[in-house]
Parts: structure tokens; sequence; C-alpha cells
């Protein structure tokens, strides 16, 4: 899989994407992602990418050039399966979301800032558009990050156990079962009996039945 993204501050993006699991499948040539300044396509000796917005609201607009070539470079480079624009307005992201993504070949995330791009960016060029949730933060980076995090621990090998995402929150459509590790007694707290017994079935059996009970407990509408 490849992702490239799109910003106006990648720094954002250097940390989150080069440390832990994601840092690692990077290395490992499991994924292979590129971060692209915005601003080396931006318009002018001042390389601008943005500028007012027409009708006076407040806020700077990121323009459709930078963006348009950009995308056009890439395009000329491979083909995508999607451009994908963060955006608060989007679909909100789910694991069914994550898993669809994490099939394919490659994509492009852009990651808006200021009062977001232009919108005929996203008449014409992007193919889905997602948010991370009902709130506004300051720039699509953070959020391309947490798609690209979800995306990426689920390509075969990412993770160093590879069942251990199958048994994620939402994978089976429930919450996960609790975890515990050792000590066995902490300050009179125990670990559940059934986690010490070596029995496999057993424990399954009480995992699946913590995960159901969690998920009708805290996400009704999960069951539904
Ligand atoms: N004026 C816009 C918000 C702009 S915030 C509006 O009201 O919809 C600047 C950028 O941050 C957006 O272009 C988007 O790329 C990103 N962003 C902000 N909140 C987001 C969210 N919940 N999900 C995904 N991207 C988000």
């Amino acid at each position: 899989m490849r992702i490239d993204i799109i910003s106006v501050v990648p720094e954002l993006l250097d940390s989150p994407l080069s440390h832990s699991i994601v840092g690692r499948a990077r290395r490992k040539g499991l994924v292979e992602i590129e971060v692209h300044n915005l601003r080396e396509y931006g318009l002018g000796p001042r390389r601008n990418v943005d500028d007012y917005s027409y009708g006076g609201d407040a806020g700077m607009v990121m323009m459709v050039e930078p963006v348009f070539n950009i995308i056009r470079d890439l395009k000329a480079q491979r083909e995508y399966d999607e451009v994908i624009y963060m955006s608060p307005d989007g679909e909100i992201l789910d694991q069914a979301i994550s898993n669809e993504l994490s099939l394919k070949k490659n994509i492009i995330i852009l990651c808006g800032h200021y009062k977001g791009i232009d919108h005929r960016i996203r008449e014409h060029l992007v193919t889905r558009e997602i948010s991370i949730g009902n709130y506004v933060v300051s720039g699509g980076e953070i959020p391309a990050a947490i798609l690209a995090d979800s995306l990426v621990r689920l390509i075969p090998g990412a993770l160093t156990d590879e069942t251990s995402a199958l048994s994620d929150s939402f994978q089976d459509g429930l919450l996960s079962a609790p975890v515990y590790t050792r000590p066995a007694e902490f300050n009179g707290w125990k670990v559940p009996e059934v986690l010490l017994s070596g029995n496999p079935k057993l424990i399954q059996a009480w995992q699946d039945e913590q995960a159901l009970e969690r998920t009708r407990a805290l996400r009704p509408e999960l069951l539904k």
C-alpha cells in the first residue's frame, strides 16, 4: 500500500508516522507513506497556497491551483484508488471504512487548513471525504495521521501478533474484552480467575461474553 499525504504543515505528520507500529511498518516496507509539502506548489515568489475567501468570510481558503497541480503530478506517476479529503463534514470514520480502505493500493489524503479548501477541489478531484468526528480541529494533519494509522495496523505483518487486530474493538462489531497483565494480584485487586486457568476454551468463552456485555452496557447501538 502507498499513501501520499498533501499538507501545508508536513512537520505535524513527522512524529505520528515515524514511530511505533506505523514507523515499523514503513521501515519493513509494508507501506510507503510520502508526505508532500503543498507549499512547493505554491504560487508566485512567496509560494502562496491560500487566499481570501469570496464573500468576505473571515479566514483564508486553500487555492485550487496548487492542489490541482500536485494531484496531477502524483496521478502522472501511478493510479490512485481514492483521493480523500479530511473534513469535519465528511463521513465519520469507523472500522468498516478503515477495513475497506486498507485493501486499496494507492491513496491520496489531502489535509485542509485555514477555513478549508476551495470547494471546486472537492467537486472535481476528491473522491471521498472523511471526518474523525463531530468537532473541528485546526488542520487535516492529525485526522490524516489517525486515518493512516488505522489503515496501516490492518496490513498483514504490521502488528507483531497478526491476530491482535482481529480482537480489537469494533472489528467484529463488538467492544474488546478487558485485558490484564502480571501480577495476578496487586493491592488486593485480582485478575479474573478464568484468565489464570490456562484453558483456552474457557478463556475464549469469557472474552466473548465480556465483549458482548460491555457492548450492551457501553455502546448498545453497535448491536443493532
Ligand atoms: N471551516 C471548516 C473547518 C476548517 S478546519 C468547516 O467548518 O467545516 C481546517 C481543516 O482541518 C479542514 O479543512 C479539515 O481538513 C481539517 N479538519 C478539521 N476538523 C476535522 C475533522 N473533524 N475531521 C477531519 N478533518 C478535519
